[in-house]
């Protein structure tokens, strides 16, 4: 016997740079009823480079709907339930693809990817006056529909935020022909209806950037209210409303959302950090430290303090507030005592160090101090990094019960679009979520110091690569 109706279901493809997930959210409560998740493989095939192949992350779309379909089936809840599906992608990874076969040209290039770096530079001898031509532009298949939305629309540095359209000139200036671009639309509408598998027929009707997503799966729709996700990289965004707010202070200029063809637009502030959970996976797979990422908590358990040891993963360079591509990978402050689990720690301390530097920079540009910081991503479930990050801060760290923000805020988009209409976006359709509150323990000057100590340490990581 199926399970009496719990109300409409909306499903949620989270598709970032570690795994691919698929989620099933209760509309009226929020709940997680089920998910699952299949790990991406990541490609170096030389120093600087990364990628990944896009039919193993197609794939792994299919995989994980039709195993959370089987597992609902298990759980006698009727998956016709599933009124819509939103999808939450990595941002920046691009593919390209043949129109005709469908087949990849390449690989796709992940975000994390350091070899445009001499195109970069190249190019930015070429921007006419100041580099502020591009950036006050930009603020930093087959048979089927090609279209994105604006938030990852935004990320291309070939999108006018303002005009939302993509810009000719830019195009003319990276030499991207506009045709092989696809059509920008909202964040929340109507692109199509699944053409295979368990969900066929269902509509996918949200579409957001992952950090996006986080953001309106955290409810941040007020000018000032922010978040920071913890994946494999680090992104703080604060809702600036529906003015574009430019950073003094290293920060990026980009789309929240639209949710709705006759919405307003939103746009945020952005903070990143390259390298936050990719940390704790290179203590796992290159050092073989740990066998899980999880076991990172029980090794820093162990000694509760660095011992002065101090990690700067510049791994792909220093993002935000520094952008310097010439910053490396540094383990400091070493002596005899030092054992893997001071590493440990100071790898997790390195993730709160980078985010109190990004809130710094987003609390000059914004000239109202954060009170709390809302946090989510896989990484948050560890609880001395949460408690950590709180001590760093100095203020409390606020992180939902649930912590699949990312997908929520893409199930939520589809929920709402018009033609669904299942889900309200207001508070009281979140009801499954509870918040878990982590307070400052330390004082504000043991904070300062430690604080100061790794600002030296990441002075020495600059300068590596010239
Ligand atoms: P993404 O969306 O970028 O794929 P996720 O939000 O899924 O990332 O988070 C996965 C990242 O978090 C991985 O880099 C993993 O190493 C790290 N991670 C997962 N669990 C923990 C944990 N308990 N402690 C520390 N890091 C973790």
């Amino acid at each position: 016997t199926k399970k009496a109706v719990l109300g409409p279901l909306v499903g949620a493809v989270d598709q970032g740079t570690s795994s691919t997930r698929f989620l099933v959210f209760n509309s009226k409560t929020a709940e997680l009823l089920s998910h699952h998740q299949v790990e991406i493989k990541q490609e170096f095939p030389r120093e600087g480079w990364v990628e990944q192949d896009p039919k193993e992350i197609l794939q792994s779309v299919y995989e994980c709907i039709e195993k959370t379909c089987e597992k609902l089936g298990q759980l006698n809840i009727d998956i016709s339930n599933i009124k819509a599906i939103g999808v939450s992608n990595q941002r920046e990874t691009t593919v390209v693809w043949d129109k005709l076969t469908g087949e990849p040209l390449y690989n796709a290039v992940v975000w994390l990817d350091l070899r445009t770096q001499s195109t970069v530079e190249n190019l930015s001898k070429r921007i006419p006056g100041n580099n502020n031509f591009v950036k006050s532009l930009t603020g930093g298949a087959n048979g089927g529909v090609h279209c994105t939305d604006v938030t990852n629309a935004s990320r291309t540095m070939l999108f006018n935020i303002h005009s939302l359209e993509w810009d000719k000139e830019l195009c003319e200036f990276f030499e991207i022909p506009m045709k092989v671009l696809p059509n920008v639309r909202s964040s929340s509408e109507i692109y199509g209806l699944m053409k295979a598998g368990a969900l066929e027929g269902v509509p996918i009707s949200g579409c957001l950037g992952d950090q996006s997503a986080a953001l309106v799966g955290q409810m941040c729709f007020q000018d000032g209210q922010a978040k920071n996700t913890y994946g494999t990289g680090c992104f703080l965004l604060c809702n600036t409303g529906r003015k574009c707010v430019f950073s003094e202070h290293g920060l990026l200029t980009t789309v929240a959302y639209k949710l709705g063809r006759d919405k307003p637009v939103y746009y945020a502030l952005e903070g990143s950090v390259a390298i936050a959970g990719a940390v704790i996976r290179w203590l796992r797979d290159n050092l073989g430290i740990i066998q899980t990422s999880e076991e990172i908590e029980k090794l820093a358990k162990e000694v509760g303090t660095s011992y002065g040891c101090y990690f700067v993963p510049a791994f792909s360079g220093l993002y935000a507030p520094y952008w310097e591509p010439s910053a490396r990978g540094i383990i400091c402050g070493l002596t005899q005592f030092t054992n893997k689990c001071h590493i440990a720690f100071a790898a997790l301390e390195a993730v709160c160090f980078q985010t109190r530097e990004i809130l710094d920079a987003m609390n000059r540009d914004c000239g109202i101090p954060l009170s709390h910081l809302q946090v989510d991503g896989g990484m948050t479930n560890n609880k001395i990094l949460m408690q950590l990050q709180a001590d760093i801060l100095y203020i409390p760290v606020v992180k939902p019960s649930m912590p699949e923000t990312t997908a929520l805020g893409a199930a939520m988009a589809a929920g709402a679009a018009e033609g669904v209409g299942v889900w309200s976006l207001e508070p009281e359709d979140l009801s499954a979520v509870t918040m878990e509150r982590f307070e400052p323990q330390i004082n504000a000057e043991e904070s300062e110091i430690r604080y100061s100590t790794w600002k030296k340490a990441v002075m020495k990581s600059m300068g590596w690569v010239t």
